[in-house]
């Protein structure tokens, strides 16, 4: 079984449609939240998550954002610029699907979370401490998280001492062994110096994680991004990846 996991992909369909294309065939589809925010194409993301095969999908902080249910102020001020940008972009449809989407998924073997199981709205796994304690806050095999849009997993060893980081390779397949919180890396928005889209297929019969990177037109998005007049930060940061 192949499972498309994807994260924080901030209104970048023209990223979202390289991946999709990437990935080739897939069993079903787990969405870690930022669909929107910062990119151009709200709509069209959310149109193109929704026709995914069993989809399951959480909500993300920028998520929350847009459909005001939390407050702009805690972001920064240019953030914030595309957030009241985002607002005025999003359509009903929109709107009505994501407020539907809960803030965690437990599945079989596998907890979903934006940002951590603990505060899965706000909290980044930045590093193995934040991580380690997270560890006591799902009941799963693994837990899938995004929001920091860096491809990382830390994986808990059987004295459950200290989780340890590890920076997967891209287009190799890891091995899983209970327990491990995982990250396949933003689609969208990558941040860790490889503008490339960033994505995870997991085969839960095989227990295996494979993160993937891709090649897309990132100059199509900028120039939608200009059009839009979104923050010209967020425009530059797409080609460097940070
Ligand atoms: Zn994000």
């Amino acid at each position: 079984m192949r499972v498309l996991v994807l994260s924080d992909i901030h209104a970048n369909i023209t990223a979202l449609e390289a991946v999709l294309a990437h990935a080739d065939a897939i069993d079903a589809a787990w969405c870690l939240g930022d669909l929107i925010g910062y990119g151009p194409d709200p709509n069209e993301c959310v149109a193109r998550i929704r026709q995914l095969p069993k989809l399951s999908c959480i909500l993300g902080n920028h998520d929350a954002a847009a459909l005001q249910q939390i407050d702009d102020e805690t972001f920064n001020p240019e953030a914030r610029t595309a957030i009241h940008w985002t607002r005025r972009a999003i359509s009903e449809d929109t709107v009505a699907f994501l407020n539907a989407l809960p803030e965690t998924i437990e599945l079989d073997q596998v907890t979903l979370s934006h940002g951590s199981p603990r505060h899965p709205i706000w909290e980044y796994l930045l590093d193995v401490r934040t991580a380690t304690l997270s560890f006591e806050y799902f009941n799963t095999f693994y837990c899938f998280v995004g929001h920091t849009h860096l491809p990382v997993l830390y994986l808990m060893p059987d004295d459950g001492q200290y989780a340890r980081l590890v920076i997967p390779e891209p287009e190799k397949k890891i091995e899983l062994q209970p327990r491990a919180i995982l990250n396949p890396g933003s689609i969208g928005q990558p941040r860790d110096r490889d503008p490339r889209a960033s994505y995870a297929i997991y085969d839960p019969d095989a227990s295996t994680w494979e993160v993937r990177r891709v090649v897309y037109d990132i100059r199509a998005v900028q120039e939608r991004m200009t059009q839009a007049g979104l923050p010209a930060r967020h425009i530059q940061r797409l080609s460097a990846g940070w």
